[in-house]
């Protein structure tokens, strides 16, 4: 089973309300090869809401206790950011994930590169707090970047694989 970022889904759980809509995503979903979870929902956030970034360093630096979430206003969203990225773990495990293509630049999804907490549309090189945790247990995380379907087609059975061409699901 791969897990997905919600908003590349299509969901409008974006902190703008919006979402990354990403056909292949749609795809994986509709014919049961994917599962979607958003971090920030999950941590109990409204859509629309304040973004968040990470200040101090990255997700790993968050789990290890040496960087916080805030909100743009300054608010201390830590615990739950923690929180979700323990759920997404624990759905993660129960549906055997072993790969994820999550959104890039989010303070929970990111997987390569994330904001720097300025708010100031800075970006550096780091993970986010759900995907430190999911890497942490062995699970791959891809950003975005790469969901396509030669990168997708060797974590899917081949049965999924047919269907999808079969049906021209793939662009
Ligand atoms: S990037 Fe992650 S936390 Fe942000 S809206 Fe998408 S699924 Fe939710």
């Amino acid at each position: 089973m791969i897990l997905l970022s919600s908003c590349l889904a299509g969901f409008n759980v974006r902190y703008d309300g919006g979402n990354a809509r990403r056909p292949l995503a749609v795809k994986l979903l509709a014919v049961g090869a994917a599962i979607t979870v958003c971090p920030e929902i999950m941590a109990g956030f409204d859509t629309p809401r304040e973004p968040a970034e990470i200040q101090g360093g990255t997700g790993a630096d968050v789990l290890a206790g040496r960087a916080r979430v805030v909100t743009k206003s300054g608010a201390d969203v830590t615990a739950n950011y923690l929180m979700a990225a323990r759920q997404v773990l624990a759905i993660a495990q129960k549906h055997q994930v072993t790969v994820a293509y999550l959104k890039q630049k989010s303070p929970a999804c990111g997987s390569k590169v994330i904001y720097d907490g300025n708010f100031a549309g800075h970006r550096i090189a780091g993970r986010g707090v759900t995907t430190a945790l999911l890497q942490q247990h062995e699970i791959r995380v891809f950003g975005d970047e790469e969901l396509t379907k030669e990168h997708v087609a060797p974590f899917l059975s081949p049965a999924v694989v047919k269907l999808l061409d079969k049906h021209n699901l793939v662009e």
